[in-house]
């Protein structure tokens, strides 16, 4: 397939682009994250991986329906994973929940390198919904991320099938109520896990995880309160 294959028209793109510069203006006066994630956020088009009946509030910094009761989280969120795992070219990122695969194309612009082949894809991402998965493996095929960005379908909270490959950092985008063994045992020494946990009916704080020793002991910080869909799958909250 030829790419990037755009879906909205360029009118409507030149139009959202405007939008687009102005909310990148507002996360720079409020400091929301360091430049090089407003210039990722740039890079990748939202308006392609929302719904075409959403397309024109790509730019409002609000989360959209996908389809079920999936979301694509707001940019903001997604940016904010993106600064809290502090991703830097050469990392290797597993992201839990593709719907849209919008915040895998952000990774993706953060830890790879365009002119580069990779042997092994730096990004994995897996969705659980066969229907997610066919739309968030579409938009990752029509805007060029393949070659980044491997899409699988499955429980990701039994980790990434190759089992012994080991992750920089984890990026969780469902809540779930436990952390999963298989992730702690997926992130490399040192490695972050960011996942948004249950903590209460109704109320989930965003936890950044550190695998700090080889014998799986790890660190947990409390980062911010945050709303997402619930993870499903073995370690998932249903
Ligand atoms: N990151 C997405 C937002 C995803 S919303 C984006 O950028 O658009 C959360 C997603 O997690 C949903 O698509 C849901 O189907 C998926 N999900 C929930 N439990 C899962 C599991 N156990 N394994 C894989 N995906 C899961």
């Amino acid at each position: 397939m030829s790419c990037p294959k755009y879906r909205v028209p360029k009118d409507l793109r030149e139009k959202l682009a405007k939008e687009k510069t102005k909310l990148a203006e507002f996360f720079r006066s409020i400091n929301l994250v360091s430049e090089r994630v407003i210039k990722a956020f740039l890079r990748v088009p939202r308006e392609e991986f929302v719904r075409p009946e959403y397309v024109r509030y790509a730019y409002v910094d609000s989360p959209l329906p996908l389809f079920e009761d999936a979301t694509i989280s707001a940019p903001s969120m997604c940016l904010l994973f993106c600064e809290y795992a502090n991703l830097r070219e050469g990392m290797e990122v597993f992201e839990v929940g593709t719907g849209s695969g919008y915040q895998a194309a952000l990774i993706a612009e953060l830890v790879c390198n365009k002119t580069k082949k990779y042997e092994r894809k730096p990004v994995c991402t897996m969705e659980i919904s066969p229907r997610l998965y066919e739309f968030g493996k579409d938009n990752l095929e029509r805007l060029c991320y393949s070659r980044f960005v491997d899409v699988r379908l499955g429980d990701a909270t039994l980790g990434w099938p190759e089992k012994d490959r080991k992750f920089d950092v984890i990026i969780v985008t469902a809540a779930g109520a436990k952390i999963p063994p298989p992730w702690i045992r997926q992130l490399k020494v040192g490695g972050i896990l960011l996942m948004p946990l249950e903590v209460g009916s109704d109320w989930q704080v965003l936890i950044k995880v550190q695998k700090i020793s080889k014998s799986n002991e790890i660190k947990i910080e409390h980062l911010e309160p945050v709303r997402f869909v619930y993870l499903k799958g073995k370690y998932g909250v249903f």
